[in-house]
């Protein structure tokens, strides 16, 4: 079996659109669908024929592609079951425990629900690799704007459980200013003061910081960090419960 060829280009304003490509079966799908136009060059630059949408959620910024790309390639979009009646064009719904073949690597599909009320994320197990949507950003997470925070860390809790080596694929470079958030609540944290400074080189270059890994998010990113205890204490909060300290820690991102 071969390996998977992921594919990462920019779209809109700060969203990051991805081709996955399967060498042997010759599938392609896209996750999400911020712009048709970029999306389609990419497929052109790299000779692959698009057979698949992935769609994490209902936003426009990740749906807003979905016909043009399905007119012009007669693809099948993939969706959440959740929130289908908003994602245009949709022909397959999936949920928690979702699994389906791509080529011949298997995908698993979780609920994320936070960001928006049935958003999902898809795991390539054999691949190691995580597409995560709004839900988990480098050094962040999503706005909550249809699910508590309760609901929240229990989908961030999802993604944390798997294997530390997961590549984790976040939908837009939002870490420079994440990581402006995150040493304002954890300063004390000296790997994320290491690798705060080199997020400022990689974006003075132009460099892309997106994909992370489970890992490196598990030890520097503030939102996954709310049970414990040394980042507890960083906040002043030492003993309460993880929902409210990840509440907190959202709170001060949304006011920063
Ligand atoms: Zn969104
Ligand atoms: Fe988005």
């Amino acid at each position: 079996m071969s390996v998977l060829e992921v594919h990462q280009f920019e779209c809109l304003s700060d969203n990051y659109g991805f081709l996955v490509h399967d060498p042997d079966s010759g599938s392609t799908a896209c996750v999400d669908t911020p712009d048709a136009q970029p999306t389609l060059s990419a497929l052109e630059e790299k000779g692959w024929s698009l057979t698949q949408i992935w769609n994490t959620h209902w936003h426009p910024d990740h749906t807003g592609g979905n016909l043009e790309l399905q007119k012009k390639t007669g693809c099948e979009i993939l969706g959440p079951r959740n929130e289908s009646e908003r994602v245009p064009g949709i022909e397959m719904e999936l949920g928690e425990g979702s699994t389906f073949d791509f080529g011949a690597h298997p995908v698993r599909v979780f609920d994320v629900p936070g960001h928006t009320a049935g958003h999902i994320a898809y795991w390539l197990p054999d691949d190691s690799i995580a597409f995560v949507g709004d839900t988990l950003f480098a050094l962040g997470c999503g706005r909550l704007f249809e699910g508590t925070a309760e609901q929240m860390w229990n989908s961030l809790g999802k993604l944390a459980a798997l294997p530390p080596e997961t590549v984790v694929y976040c939908a837009h470079e939002y870490t420079q200013a994440n990581a402006q958030l995150a040493l304002s609540v954890d300063p004390g944290n000296g790997d994320l003061v290491a690798r705060a400074r080199k997020i400022d080189e990689m974006r003075a270059q132009g460099i892309a910081t997106v994909p992370t890994t489970v890992e490196v998010e598990l030890a520097t990113n503030p939102f996954l960090r709310a049970d414990v205890p040394a980042f507890q204490r960083a906040i002043g909060m030492e003993g309460a419960d993880p929902v409210e300290v990840f509440a907190e820690t959202r709170k001060r991102k949304d006011s920063f």
